[in-house]
């Protein structure tokens, strides 16, 4: 029985894509709707995001930002005033195009972001010096038609959170960029315990209208990186294109400067694909929506029912805790939590009600530990900060050992070849390098970071003077 359910689940070194399919359906994260690259999510799947969304939003608030709600619809008139920002879009927008039966006379978009709703709005409530900073996010969905599709990395519609801000001067708007940036770094790596590259992205791969673009990269299991989340500095481009203008201390007029950052339900992917493993999901506590699931054993013998729920009520005052008493095998019951990725599981039985103690299994490395009832919650809270800890340990021993350090262009292309993962490498700054780069090889610049290193001194493409160091890898 456990054998055959273990094998429903395609090895990851085996087939990686399926691997994945598999797991977000067999762990009940999501399910496939009749619409192309849409996805349910299923209230396991949304507890999930609930938990990062509330540590983020906790956050986003800490951070003196204010949660506001925009239309879902965009006229076409409105999107077109940024140039930069229509075209980058253009190729991905939804349009709605009738009303019931009636033809619209101009075309509204379905929302693939809302940088011009926020800055009709600022244009209407921005006027003073004292109107700034205007500090705004909003929690919503926004459809982007793209072209392939993967549950939570690339859905045509996704859930995420948008910050939008307005600032007196260009410092101050640089500044909440890198702060937000910051802010995404903290929720990846200390909630969902993902390792994470700060950096700037290249010209060529900036948000459309940006005038620039902080990320934060990861790489997942089989050595490709991921675009976890993005901060955008607009100086005053946007302010120009809407006039959005307000006056100074001096009583002179000056254009606001504008950021925006989004972090959506790519995460959930990320997640899984950093931390997973054959055996199923592995979330981290912090983010679990269960993180202990007790399983009563021989649970038809008498008291090892109330046994149970009683521990479940005593530990629910501390944790987030499930208890499975289903008429399924116990041996069921520990793969199917260990499927969902459960940090721990509680085994309790006649036996160990008689020796006033509980079985503990560790759902990261399979450790099984016996602890008596009046070490439990002390126990537990030990054990979940540990297995936090270590899956984020682990994840940046994987992610350094798959990082590279490559400076002729041979041994770039043979790396790349050879195995997946980051490159580091200097680059002279020339888009041309970067797009053969791409062309001769599928690998693009995932971020110049912010912490260089002088690796070299010429650009690994094509030998002239180098100006940045670049981390390189394919990607989602
Ligand atoms: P952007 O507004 O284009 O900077 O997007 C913000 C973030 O959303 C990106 O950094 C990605 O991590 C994520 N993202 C972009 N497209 C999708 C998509 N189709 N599905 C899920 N997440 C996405």
């Amino acid at each position: 029985m456990e054998k055959k359910f273990v094998k429903e689940v395609t090895a990851m070194d085996e087939d990686f894509a399926q691997w994945y399919t598999d797991i977000v359906t067999k762990a009940d994260l999501v399910d496939y709707s009749s619409v192309r690259g849409s996805m349910i999510i299923r209230p396991y799947g949304y507890a999930l995001w609930e938990n990062i969304k509330g540590a983020l939003d906790r956050r986003i608030k800490e951070t003196g930002h204010e949660n506001v709600y925009m239309p879902l619809f965009i006229p076409e008139s409105l999107l077109q005033r940024e140039k930069d920002h229509i075209e980058g879009f253009a190729p991905e927008v939804a349009w709605v195009t009738h009303g019931g039966t009636e033809k619209l006379e101009e075309r509204l978009c379905v929302r693939p972001t809302s940088e011009v709703l926020f800055c009709e709005h600022y244009k209407k409530i921005i006027h003073s010096f004292r109107d700034l900073p205007k500090l705004y996010n909003q929690w919503s969905n926004v459809v982007r038609w793209e072209k392939t599709t993967r549950p939570f990395l690339r859905t045509l519609e996704f859930l995420w959170q948008e910050g939008h801000t307005a600032h007196a001067t260009d410092e101050d708007a640089l500044e909440e960029t890198v702060k937000m940036l910051n802010v995404y770094g903290e929720i990846a790596e200390n909630y969902l315990a993902i390792p994470v590259i700060k950096g700037q992205k290249t010209e060529k791969e900036k948000f459309a209208g940006a005038k620039l673009t902080y990320t934060i990269e990861s790489l997942m299991h089989d050595g490709k990186a991921l675009q976890t989340a993005t901060s955008h500095h607009f100086g005053d481009g946007f302010a120009k294109a809407f006039g959005i203008q307000y006056t100074d201390q001096n009583g002179e007029l000056q254009y606001v400067h504008q950021t925006s950052w989004g972090f959506t339900t790519r995460v959930i992917g990320a997640m899984i694909m950093v931390h997973g493993d054959d055996r199923g999901l592995i979330i981290p506590p912090k983010v679990a929506p269960t993180e202990v699931m007790i399983i009563p054993v021989a649970q038809h013998k008498e008291g090892v029912l109330d046994h149970a729920y009683e521990l479940k009520e005593k530990l629910s005052n501390t944790f987030r805790v499930g208890i499975d008493a289903s008429d399924k095998k116990p041996g069921w019951k520990y793969n199917e939590y260990e499927m969902k990725g459960v940090p721990l599981r509680l085994e309790v039985g006649p036996k160990d009600i008689e020796k006033n103690q509980v079985v503990l299994v560790r759902r990261d490395t399979g450790e099984k530990l016996f602890v008596p009832n009046e070490e439990l919650e002390v126990k537990i809270t030990t054990l979940l900060e540990e297995i936090q800890q270590s899956l984020y340990d682990n994840a940046k021993k994987k992610m350094e050992a798959k990082t590279h350090v490559e400076k002729d262009y041979d041994s770039f292309k043979k790396t790349f070849k050879e195995n997946q993962g980051f490159v580091k490498a200097m680059w002279c700054g020339d888009q041309a390098c970067e797009e053969k780069i791409k062309e001769e090889t599928g690998v693009t610049s995932r971020c110049i970071p912010f912490e260089q290193e002088n690796l070299d001194e010429n650009c690994v493409c094509c030998g002239r003077k180098a100006k940045h160091m670049v981390y390189w890898a394919k990607a989602y």
